[in-house]
């Protein structure tokens, strides 16, 4: 937490940030993990234009006027909020002032990381599921090469940038896959609906809003401050022990590679 919809919604409501100065970088942590001097990047950034504001996975990039460039990766607890004036948000560790308004980058857990690097995003982030590249062809050559447990694949950045552990159980349950079958042992049919269960579960969490769970400082919120809504629609994510919405076997969780796993035994085999 937060996925490809939770950034994408974050970026979405950072959008009318576009076209504003920075008048002021302000690191208000020194333990922020920031991949330049600390000092450079109010002296570097100051007066340079935001171009514009756009996501790939999980990462978010801001290009500057000046080359420059903001790679933000809010990892488990971050969250970026955009807001008119001084606010007493907590956990702030980075602040930009523009001429219109501000962004905080909000850390409580110290995860996510913020890099002035002008190489933009990572060379080593996979394809993005909502990019036009992204095909069922595509998608069957990377499964093709992989032997790992589906549901895991799913979680390799380095393949397809953007799910987690919520968006990869939902996928996988949508596509009527048990996400413990080898990723090359899928069928052409599998990977049809595979691909189809992934763009449709972060389309449809888009227009949610993404997903929040509890209230604390911890939980994902919209560059608004308000929390999504698609927690509501979740199928399997969650959910062991209850009934699922289409045959009514009661949900199962298992651990794979550290992380848990939800599906349902009715529906996926
Ligand atoms: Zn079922």
């Amino acid at each position: 937490m937060p996925e490809l919809p939770e950034v994408e919604t974050i970026v979405r409501g950072l959008q009318p940030m576009v076209g504003s100065r920075i008048v002021r970088v302000a690191i208000l942590d020194s333990r922020l993990e920031i991949g330049r001097q600390l000092d450079d990047a109010d002296a570097d950034l100051r007066n340079q234009t935001v171009e514009s504001i756009t996501r790939r996975g999980k990462y978010i990039h801001v290009a500057l006027s000046g080359g420059g460039s903001i790679v933000v990766h809010l990892r488990m607890s971050g969250r970026l909020v955009s807001h008119c004036t001084e606010s007493d948000l907590p956990y702030v560790r980075l602040r930009l002032e523009l001429d219109r308004g501000m962004v905080s980058f909000v850390n409580p857990r110290r995860l996510g990381t913020v890099d002035f690097s002008p190489d933009g995003f990572p060379h080593t982030l996979g394809i993005d599921p909502l990019s036009p590249e992204f095909t069922p062809d595509r998608l069957a050559s990377l499964v093709q090469a992989s032997r790992m447990p589906i549901k895991q694949f799913l979680l390799d950045q380095q393949r397809i940038a953007g799910l987690g552990n919520i968006y990869s159980s939902e996928a996988l349950w949508r596509a009527r896959i048990d996400p413990r079958r080898s990723a090359n042992g899928l069928a052409k049919a599998d990977i049809r609906r595979l691909h189809r269960g992934i763009v449709g579960v972060l389309q449809e969490a888009i227009d949610h809003m993404g997903t929040s769970f509890g209230v604390s400082v911890s939980d994902y919120r919209n560059a608004e401050g308000a929390n999504g809504r698609f927690q509501e629609r979740l199928a399997v994510y969650g959910r062991q022990g209850e009934a699922c919405r289409v045959c009514e076997t009661p949900i199962s969780r298992c651990v794979q590679g550290g992380r848990s796993t939800y599906w349902c035994d009715g529906c996926q085999s």
